[in-house]
């Protein structure tokens, strides 16, 4: 990697976030990314092709229409909501606005590994608590001074959920710091915090339209808080001025938040191919985490997860495997269509036997 004497001693210093690969070629199963098997909604379509007319002006800065939908299909308020430019610049919005303290901001070590990324480009200090033996989050650990708790429900890379009824628990005691709950995965089986959100003054939930409703490439997601820390938000990001979500996102994302049938018909597909998926790689010996997500972890107890990921690799299937401690032997596997996972596992019975 190259360094240069114009760079800053942060830029110097930071470690940037490896992105799953994006292969530019074709033929390959891809199932590294998480990304949704089926195309977006058909009224993603028409609701773009429709806007391009508009696209002369500058797009609405506070995304009112796709807030809107969020709010209507949540049950909350509109000046609850906040959308960006996917949840990844939500995120890099609500590290700034609100978990930059003395104390450190706290997390789980094997979490998105995006929060860390973040803590070091921002000057946030932080402090990664080890999961339980079973790859849970124990928010005992999280009551501890903090800045601020942040954490993935269900978690990523491990998939696991944590019911609501402990994380209702947690913010009962927790009432000092905000706590984030970054719900990526949680359309495929989790339990949503967005219920507690108008109990809880200091609780924030990220979602993304990037897994369930199947638009990675279109780039939204959004935060439900209540309107302080919304406002807190809206301060930060204004203060850049520049980033509006885009005039066609908007139209997209709307309609496909409107779009209830086609979201509840692909995302019971994709829960329907996980049991499958999950039943099969059991059936070879994998021990598999109890996933409610749109992607499974495993390892395999005789075969090693680097080699398997390079054979997977040479039979043309993308997976995606984590050199860090404790789940390097793992496999994190997005669920494809069920003809991805036909491939999927043939490439594995090869791979396995040779
Ligand atoms: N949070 C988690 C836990 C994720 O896995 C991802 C996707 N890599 C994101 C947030 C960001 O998703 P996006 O920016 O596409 O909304």
């Amino acid at each position: 990697m190259s360094t240069s004497p114009y760079w800053s001693a942060l830029t110097a210093s930071l470690t940037p976030y490896v992105p799953g690969e994006q292969p530019r070629i074709d033929g390959l199963v891809k199932l590294n990314t998480n990304e949704n098997p089926f195309p977006p909604s058909p009224k993603v379509h028409e609701a773009i092709a429709a806007a391009v007319g508009g696209l002369a002006r500058y797009p609405d800065p506070n995304s009112t229409d796709f807030c809107q939908a969020v709010a209507d299909y949540v049950g909350l308020p509109l000046d609850h909501v906040f959308a960006g430019n996917g949840s990844d610049e939500v995120l890099a919005v609500v590290f700034q606005a609100l978990l930059k303290h003395e104390q450190p901001t706290l997390m789980p070590d094997i979490t998105y590994s995006f929060y860390p990324v973040y803590c070091r480009l921002f000057d946030i200090a932080y402090r990664a608590l080890p999961l339980k033996d079973d790859f849970s989050i124990d928010l005992n650990d999280y009551l501890v001074p903090n800045g601020g708790v942040i954490f993935a429900n269900p978690n990523a890379p491990t998939g696991c959920p944590l019911p609501l009824a402990d994380i209702e628990a947690f913010l009962q005691k927790q009432t000092d710091s905000v706590v984030v709950v970054d719900e990526a995965y949680v359309d495929f089986g989790g339990e949503s915090a967005s219920s507690l959100v108008s109990r809880y003054p200091n609780l924030l939930v990220i979602q993304t339209l990037s897994k369930s409703r199947s638009l990675a490439g279109l780039r939204v997601g959004f935060a439900l808080g209540q309107p302080p820390l919304i406002d807190a938000l809206q301060r930060v990001k204004n203060s850049f001025n520049s980033y509006p979500v885009d005039h066609l996102a908007i139209a997209g994302a709307t309609a496909a938040i409107h779009d209830v049938d086609y979201f509840e018909q692909t995302r019971q597909a994709i829960i329907a191919t996980r049991t499958r998926l999950d039943d099969a790689l059991k059936a070879r010996g994998f021990e598999v985490l109890p996933s409610a997500t749109n992607f499974i972890f495993a390892r395999h107890p005789k075969h090693d997860g680097k080699a398997l990921a390079a054979g997977l690799r040479a039979e043309k299937v993308l997976v995606r495997r984590f050199d860090a401690p404790r789940i390097d032997q793992f496999l994190r596997i997005s669920i494809g269509s069920e003809a991805d996972t036909d491939i999927l596992l043939q490439a594995l019975d090869k791979v396995m036997a040779a």
